[in-house]
């Protein structure tokens, strides 16, 4: 089972998409995207609240 965080749900117009095999690796890799891709400075609780929202498990 994968996680799922399709960087267009978290609001960007990307087609980013991240899976991990965790919650906390998908979080991470979801934070260096957004670092790395959208020059986010900082993620904040609230992005990671986001993140989480639009987070999905794949079989
Ligand atoms: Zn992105």
């Amino acid at each position: 089972m994968e996680k799922i965080i399709k960087c267009r749900d978290v609001g960007y117009d990307c087609d980013g998409v991240i899976r991990a095999k965790t919650e906390e690796e998908a979080l991470n890799m979801a934070a260096a995207h957004a670092k790395q891709v959208h020059g986010l400075n900082e993620v904040t609780p609230e992005v990671v609240e986001k993140i989480k929202s639009v987070m999905t498990e794949e079989q």
